[in-house]
């Protein structure tokens, strides 16, 4: 009897969890909803913006950060318009940028001022899109929780309590911002590259930015480390060819399009300008 109702929970729980991600056309096994995922993003936001030294305080990097990811956020599929999108720059010398669900979207200041204009940016926030709409956090998440024990599963899918959610923020966040959660698999990659490829397209920026990130932020480790960047999103020799490949392929009618730009200029004048003098890149 006990048996039974054991498989009964795992078979209801495996049913709940596989569904079809409306954004890839891809089947997921997901344990959260999109409604619980997006309450795990906002209970762990406070969290992640301590560790990173807060938010930056100027209204016009802020402003100018949340107008590039909202004109690709309102184009992704679905529902995905609709959920609270957010755009925060961490007042942070921390190379970083990562996203938690629910369209918490987080890019730090030693980020914004590597980068050389705002298909670039377009690029990591598009990139950052990707992972929110590729549900890829809830996918650790329901992966972790498989692998852990059947126990924190059954009562966050169900009920979400207060003292649940305490025991998985921590996971989520972990040590330095860079929780195991937070960090990705190589599909998971390329498929935020795909994504943020699409997203960055349709607003107009040129997808050849793109490939120009791994270049731009190469040099910006302290020595001895590469940028934290590039270990929360694992850039192998791979996922550049994969982009290279999208490029030279179904996006080749991009290049040399003057309908698709770079913006250099504006990136100058509306980002980098504002930033505090120590945080722009030599
Ligand atoms: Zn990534």
């Amino acid at each position: 009897m006990r048996d039974m109702k054991i498989v009964a929970s795992v078979l209801l729980l495996g049913l709940a969890g596989c569904t079809v991600n409306p954004s890839t056309g891809r089947s997921q096994f997901l344990l959260l909803s999109v409604e619980q995922a997006q309450a795990l993003g906002e209970e762990s936001k406070l969290e992640v913006v301590q560790q990173y030294g807060g938010e930056l305080e100027s209204a016009e990097v802020t402003s100018y950060v949340e107008r590039v990811g909202r004109s690709m956020a309102r184009l992704t599929e679905a529902d995905y318009p609709d959920l609270p999108w957010e755009f925060t720059v961490l007042d942070s010398d921390v190379v970083n940028a990562f996203a938690l669900p629910g369209g918490k979207v987080f890019a730090s200041r030693g980020l914004l001022a590597r980068l050389d204009n705002e298909a670039q940016l377009a690029g990591v926030l598009g990139h950052e899109i990707g992972h929110v709409t590729g549900q890829h956090v809830n996918e650790r998440i329901s992966q972790a929780i498989l692998i852990s024990g059947i126990v924190l599963g059954t009562s966050v899918a169900a009920g979400s309590s207060d003292s649940e959610w305490a025991r998985v923020v921590p996971i989520v966040v972990g040590a330095a911002g860079t929780g195991y959660l937070l960090s990705f698999n190589r599909d998971q990659e390329t498929e935020a590259d795909e994504q943020g490829l699409k997203y960055m397209t349709a607003a107009g920026y040129d997808p050849a930015a793109m490939i120009e990130l791994p270049e731009v932020l190469k040099g910006a480790g302290d020595g001895s480390r590469p940028p934290e960047f590039l270990s929360t999103h694992p850039y192998p020799e791979t996922r550049i060819e994969t982009v290279s490949r999208l490029l030279a392929g179904p996006y080749a009618y991009t290049q040399d399009n003057p309908a698709f730009r770079k913006f250099p200029d504006r990136y100058r004048r509306d980002a980098l300008q504002h930033l505090p003098e120590p945080a722009r890149a030599p």
